[in-house]
């Protein structure tokens, strides 16, 4: 499909059509991920409310110039950067109100632009919970976090984005707008609009409010860190700790020894809770209602658990809770820093992470030698495997082998039934992985739907489908 460029006449014809506010963002912010992978191109634009995307959108429908929606630009896919066209960068910064909170209902009602830190007081400041935690919170976007599908700490209790949304307000390609802000639970009539515009990854439509699910909170929260002798046994404690603790478990994090390595070659701050640093540990939280101890319950897993569990420490303090965190944290800025020639968010079937665990150094040896670090979301299958180039020496130095890395992952990934995107989406980055290992049937309804929903093709151009 022709598209075009927004060119200087555009940007005239956009300055007549919307206020002065909206064209002052520095673009500095917008043009580079946070990897610093690859830079993008675009003008920004900050509309205010849902009219100034409508109208912004119809603009661009009539011109067939290309539009890339942008929340907090902590994709990790290249989805909010193109290098390919010069595009509106739809930036979602000044749409930012919390629009209602019904707290007998446990539902939020909130701007797209909203930060996930401040979902998540707004649900505090009146006794509730919002689940979603990762570590971007503090930058990453109620749309952004909607059209990634993001995951994070708490899905293996609560879900994934996905399932903490009950409604969305949408602003299609032509701009017209979908008001689709339920608070229903239940709502069986037609399509379900919402799940599909959700994962998107702004392909469909740009996300402008939604309707949120808050949850009760725990009265009672504790964090503890385990010693595992491998992953066989920490997948073993996870189905113990499902015995024994049911749904209270909120988190369950693997933990590599690399991780740690890397926090002390980069000169990252944290507190270690082991005199040595164990080659794999469980970083676990439970919350429990009224009339419960977390801790008691993390102390009952540790004395069922049995030689499941080699060395373990539970918080005696909110500090010392905080402390563990901070581990889990600062591990991907450990990661950023030291560069990673390939990372890869995958999961598998939970019972075989042990096996993928144990091969896939094996299908990386065949390539070169390099580091690696594993860690991630065992509660969900879901791992951060990021390869690295081993000590002293760059990544740059291994781009040529970055692209043999990535297929001797997913391959395996794929072997085992699993997911090569499992909560970062396709962006621009694993465009071709979903080619590659998607279900072809799959493809062809994602391609149709794409076609109907944006006929122009002017909707993140080349993300997660590639451009025609
Ligand atoms: C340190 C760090 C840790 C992270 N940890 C996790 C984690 O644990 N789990 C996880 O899932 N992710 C994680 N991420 C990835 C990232 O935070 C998520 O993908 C997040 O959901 C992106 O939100 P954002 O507001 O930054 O979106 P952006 O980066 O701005 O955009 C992401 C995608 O959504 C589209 N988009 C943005 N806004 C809209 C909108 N309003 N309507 C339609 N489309 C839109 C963009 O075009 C792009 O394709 C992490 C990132 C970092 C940097």
């Amino acid at each position: 499909m022709t598209l075009n460029n927004a060119d200087e006449s555009f940007v005239a014809r956009l300055r007549g059509l919307l206020p002065d506010a909206a064209f002052q963002a520095d673009p500095t912010g917008f043009l580079q991920e946070p990897r610093r992978r690859w830079s993008g191109r675009g003008v920004v634009v900050s509309p205010a409310s849902v009219d100034e995307v409508s109208t912004l959108m119809a603009a661009c429908f009539e011109a067939h110039v290309p539009v890339v929606p942008f929340s907090g630009g902590t994709g990790l896919v290249g989805g909010q950067i193109t290098e390919e066209l010069n595009p509106i960068i739809l930036s979602l910064a000044r749409l930012n109100k919390v629009r209602g909170i019904y707290a007998d209902e446990n539902v939020l009602e909130v701007d797209a632009g909203v930060i996930l830190a401040d979902v998540q007081q707004a649900a505090a400041d009146v006794g509730r919970l919002f689940p979603l935690s990762l570590a971007s919170e503090g930058s990453a976007r109620m749309g952004g976090l909607l059209a990634t599908n993001a995951g994070g700490l708490n899905v293996i209790r609560y879900g994934n984005a996905r399932a903490q949304c009950l409604g969305l307000e949408v602003v299609r390609a032509d701009g017209t707008i979908w008001n689709g802000m339920s608070r229903l639970r239940k709502d069986n009539t037609g399509y379900d609009l919402r799940d599909l515009m959700i994962g998107s990854e702004g392909t469909l439509g740009v996300i402008t409010g939604a309707s949120l699910r808050m949850m009760p909170r725990p009265a009672d929260e504790a964090t503890a860190m385990f010693v595992v002798q491998d992953p066989a046994a920490a997948v073993a404690l996870l189905s113990k700790a499902g015995d024994q603790l049911g749904e209270s478990i909120t988190a369950f994090e693997l933990i590599h020894s690399q991780g740690l390595d890397f926090l002390d070659e980069v000169a990252l701050d944290y507190r270690a809770p082991f005199a040595t640093t164990p080659e794999w540990c469980v970083l676990t939280k439970v919350g429990v209602a009224q009339g419960q101890s977390a801790q008691a319950a993390l102390e009952t897993l540790f004395e069922a658990a049995g030689d499941l569990i080699l060395d373990g420490v539970i918080a005696q303090s909110q500090q010392q809770a905080d402390d563990m965190w901070t581990i889990r944290e600062q591990i991907p800025e450990g990661n950023r820093r030291i560069g990673s020639i390939s990372s890869h968010d995958i999961s598998v079937p939970i019972s075989t992470v042990p096996e993928f665990i144990a091969k896939a150094p094996d299908c990386l040896a065949q390539v070169g030698a390099f580091r690696i670090n594993c860690f991630g979301h065992l509660g969900d299958g879901n791992l951060h495997y990021n390869v690295f180039p081993p000590k002293g020496r760059a990544r740059d130095e291994f781009t040529n082998q970055r692209e043999a890395i990535k297929t001797a992952v997913h391959d395996l990934v794929h072997q085992y039934g699993g997911s090569v995107s499992a909560e970062h989406g396709i962006g621009r980055l694993k465009v071709t992985d979903l080619e590659t290992y998607g279900d072809p049937a799959k493809l062809v309804m994602m391609r149709a739907i794409k076609d109907a929903l944006d006929p122009r093709g002017i909707l993140n151009p080349g993300a997660v489908l590639a451009a025609r």
